[in-house]
């Protein structure tokens, strides 16, 4: 693995852990990981989520941690949980908190995780956002950023019908919209008051949706150097 010195932006204390941002260090240096940006990402259903995940592993290299696909692979291997989960998915209700919870508490001990990652569709709800929050407080690893990826609901639906995934039949996309609305909406306020929560506007093509990410991921060195700003 790669190691880089790291110091502290000059208006907040934060550490700087990124390649791009470190500057010659006048306080004394510590090893870190090359890159440990560990970072949220939400968005409704058919927000174009997946296809920017993507860009970001490909560009940033953290871990992908995607719920849904473990939830489909472990269905797909047809495990106990996987059998379990498939009962809420084809209906387009989310997954007891407490399996899910656990899906996630057992990937976040996996050593690629060390070095960043990017979790897509966990947390879904308060009570997963609140899980996660103690797990990464008890490991000393706190998030970085929550990507908030936003599109309005009449352009989700039309997104969807096109697309042809199982659960993607209309009264299914109607029940995940409203998933979405009801029980995951809240975590915007939640990790606004936070102070980690970015949104992204979610309509345009994919590489200027993507470039508005790489701003918030990436920002321009200036004044200090660090993603305080
Ligand atoms: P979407 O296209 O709706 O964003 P995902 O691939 O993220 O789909 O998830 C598909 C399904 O898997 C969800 O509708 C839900 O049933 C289940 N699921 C995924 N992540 C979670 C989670 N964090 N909590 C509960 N259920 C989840």
């Amino acid at each position: 693995m790669k190691w880089l010195n790291i110091q502290s932006c000059e208006r907040t204390g934060v550490a700087l852990r990124r390649k791009h941002n470190v500057l010659e260090s006048r306080t004394k240096p510590q090893l870190i990981p090359a890159f440990t940006m560990r970072i949220v990402f939400i968005g409704p259903p058919g927000a174009g989520k997946g296809t920017q995940a993507e860009k970001i592993i490909a560009q940033f290299k953290p871990a992908h941690l995607s719920t849904g696909d473990m939830l489909r692979a472990a269905r797909d291997a047809k495990t106990e949980i996987g059998l379990e989960a498939e009962k809420y998915m084809s209906s387009g209700k989310l997954v007891p908190d407490e399996v899910v919870i656990g899906v996630i508490a057992d990937r976040l001990k996996q050593d690629d995780c060390k070095s960043g990652y990017l979790l897509d569709g966990f947390p879904r709800t308060i009570a997963q956002a609140e899980a996660l929050d103690k797990m990464l407080a008890d490991a000393g690893t706190p998030l970085d950023v929550v990507l908030e990826l936003k599109v309005p609901d009449e352009e989700l639906f039309s997104r969807l019908s096109k697309r042809g995934r199982a659960d993607d039949n209309p009264e299914t996309i109607k029940e995940r919209i409203a998933v979405y609305n009801n029980q995951t909406s809240p975590l915007l306020d939640y990790y606004g008051k936070k102070g980690l929560l970015k949104t992204i506007e979610g309509l345009g093509t994919v590489n200027e949706i993507f470039a508005r990410i790489e701003k918030v991921l990436n920002p321009p060195k200036s004044g200090c150097g660090c993603a305080c700003r």
